[in-house]
């Protein structure tokens, strides 16, 4: 590593990780979003945007649909 990178944490398995391995999201009043650089941001590692157990914990997490995590995260993750 050349430079010094802002080191993040994972808010589903902890794992704490540089800054642009990570997919930034945002909570807002019913769902969670991609983040648009405002409010309250939290991140998601790769892993666990593809684990379906942690999906599931994120969306209890939030109070949101499972069906709806899913579906966010897919596209996200492209
Ligand atoms: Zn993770």
């Amino acid at each position: 590593m050349s430079k010094r990178e802002p080191i993040r944490m994972c808010i589903a398995c902890r794992q704490k990780a540089s800054q642009h391995t990570l997919i930034r999201l945002q909570h807002n009043e019913t769902s969670i979003v991609s983040y648009d650089g405002s409010g309250r941001s939290f991140y998601l590692c790769n892993m666990c945007v593809q684990d379906k157990k942690k999906k599931k914990g994120l969306a209890k997490r939030f109070k949101i649909e499972e069906a709806y995590v899913d579906k966010l995260l897919k596209e996200i993750d492209g």
